[in-house]
């Protein structure tokens, strides 16, 4: 029988691990201790994982892309490390001031991994703790979370109605639980 979600997408800063702001070194990269327990909840609603994430920090000269490249490697060791399937990691450079429709609340990262994983976007669903990961998923009729772990506190009110997203939680962890019981 397939599995709830053909997808399930994930913000990286403040969804997955911590948010310090332009992480640029590995040492500065940590997942949320409840991540990984989470994550192994959220397996039993789909075999696939995507991070979907601006990391503009790039355009600003504050993180060189060899460092995040890094960091990515790190990303899929531990994703594979615990049998969660990664599927892939999308990025976006731009600076907000001069930003493609690549960079979130833009659809295209979402778009680009649909047609290159033949993703059904109606049976995806993407968590993220900022208004620019909810309003993508809108648009493009997936479900959406907003997790208050990160800066999600901060946009939980900020939402018209026709933007709110489908759920809202705690943490990925609290999300997890919500989502399987
Ligand atoms: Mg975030």
């Amino acid at each position: 029988m397939s599995k709830k979600y053909d997808c399930i997408f994930l913000d990286r800063d403040g969804t997955i691990n911590t948010d310090p702001g332009y992480i640029s070194k590995l040492q500065d990269f940590k997942f949320f201790d409840f991540a990984v327990a989470a994550l192994d909840m959220l397996k039993t609603l789909t075999n696939n994982f995507i991070i979907i994430s601006n990391q503009s920090g790039v355009a600003r000269g504050l993180i060189l892309e060899q460092d995040l490249i890094k960091i990515n490697e790190y990303i899929f060791e531990e994703f594979s490390k615990n049998n969660l399937g990664l599927l892939d990691i999308y990025y976006c450079f731009d600076h907000p001031d001069n930003s493609s429709g690549r960079r979130k609340p833009g659809v295209e990262m979402f778009v680009e991994a649909s047609n290159q994983y033949c993703l059904d976007l109606s049976r995806c669903l993407m968590i993220g703790d900022s208004k620019t990961d909810i309003l993508p998923a809108k648009v493009l009729g997936m479900e959406s979370m907003l997790v208050l772990s990160g800066e999600g506190e901060k946009y939980k009110n900020s939402f018209y109605e026709k933007e709110k997203p489908d759920y809202i939680s705690k943490n990925l962890m609290f999300g997890a639980i919500e989502l399987i019981t």
